[in-house]
């Protein structure tokens, strides 16, 4: 029986329809500029940011980073939330590679800062500071529910920014996600910023890629900085054919995953044990804890979930759990994962 996974998006493998694109895909050299199968990627991912234009990449950290280093450079200042992924899980990419240091602001429990705060913390002019040159954003909110934040809030931030002349970059990893929950097109989120870095390989299940979007200089900035990390693919076609998929047919059904998410988050909160508010599950993620009361670690629960029903459960602390859902979790498995725990929450509370 195939593993049930649980662990994150980025588990979701290609479908049959990506693999037959991949297998027939058209290609060239793309550091030419010359495989076409990308070149068309990258003009569809503009048009669904309302871009100018793109770039495809090998991962959403990429996408990041060259999106910070073609808006920022050595000895300037990023604003960023505190549990963003920008900031706490790209190895520290912007400051090990790109000399920028960041401002880092609290966020509240849905991922956003506050915005007297960000303008406050954008630097004077004054030769004992950084320059401040760049907000970051994310959307969803990966470490906060992936809650699905509002235009409001980018528009607020924009305001912000061109006060004070700085540029809006987007970690968009699941934009999508954002954009279906909210029943709004991307573009009304990403009209907001600068630039967006896109993930193919999550929700949208491409195997690999990710695509930066942005103004035409913008992206040729980032097309030298993208040599210059290594990330210049030869016939990068072959990827770009699934991601091509990813963009026209994999966005309209991301909602059955928010659904699936929510049906999983409405069981949860009926097991004994369990501490989880559904109200808080808008996207494909869920996070809930065990309560301190019941006598077992996440990790003892894992266990038991991957030998009982080959479970792959999301453990991520002493008590708490991240649950994902994808295009490979369906309705089965979503009631597989409710009835596994339940039965091992009630042997470990008798
Ligand atoms: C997954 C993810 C990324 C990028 O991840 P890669 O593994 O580098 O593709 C960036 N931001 C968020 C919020 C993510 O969830």
């Amino acid at each position: 029986m195939d593993r049930i996974d649980f662990r994150s998006d980025t588990v979701s493998w290609p479908t049959p329809e990506m693999r037959e694109a991949m297998a027939n895909a058209v290609v060239g050299d793309d550091v030419y500029g010359e495989d076409p199968t990308v070149n068309e990627l990258e003009a569809l991912a503009a048009e669904k940011t309302g871009m100018e234009a793109a770039l495809f990449v090998a991962s959403g950290t990429m996408g990041n980073l060259l999106g910070i280093l073609s808006h920022a450079g050595r000895g300037d200042a990023a604003i960023v939330g505190k549990d963003a992924h920008t900031y706490r899980y790209e190895a520290g990419g912007m400051a090990v590679l790109g000399g920028i240091m960041p401002t880092v602001l609290p966020t509240d429990e849905f991922g956003r800062m506050d915005l007297e705060r960000v303008e406050t913390a954008v630097s004077p002019q004054d030769p004992h500071f950084p320059i401040t040159r760049l907000i970051l954003v994310e959307n969803s909110y990966g470490s906060k529910h992936g809650y699905p934040l509002p235009p409001s809030y980018f528009s607020d931030m924009k305001t912000i920014a061109d006060r004070h002349g700085l540029a809006l970059h987007m970690d968009g990893a699941r934009l999508f996600n954002a954009a279906v929950a909210q029943g709004i097109d991307a573009r009304q989120i990403t009209q907001h910023v600068d630039s967006v870095s896109i993930c193919l390989s999550k929700g949208l299940c491409a195997p690999v890629g990710s695509v930066l979007c942005g103004s035409k200089e913008l992206i040729a900035k980032a097309h030298r900085n993208r040599k210059l990390v290594g990330g210049g693919m030869r016939q990068a076609g072959i990827l770009a054919a699934a991601g091509l998929i990813s963009l026209t047919t994999m966005v309209d059904r991301l909602h059955e995953d928010h659904e699936h998410a929510h049906m999983l988050a409405q069981g949860l909160a009926q097991i004994p044990g369990v501490v989880i508010d559904p109200q808080n599950v808008k996207t494909n993620l869920v996070f809930f804890h065990i309560s301190e009361a019941v006598d077992i670690t996440a990790v003892e629960i894992g266990d038991q979930m991957r030998e009982k029903a080959n479970i792959w459960a999301g453990d991520t602390g002493q008590k708490s759990f991240r649950a994902v859902t994808h295009y490979w979790i369906g309705e089965d498995e979503v009631q597989l994962y409710l009835d596994t725990l339940r039965h091992i929450l009630e042997r470990t509370i008798l």
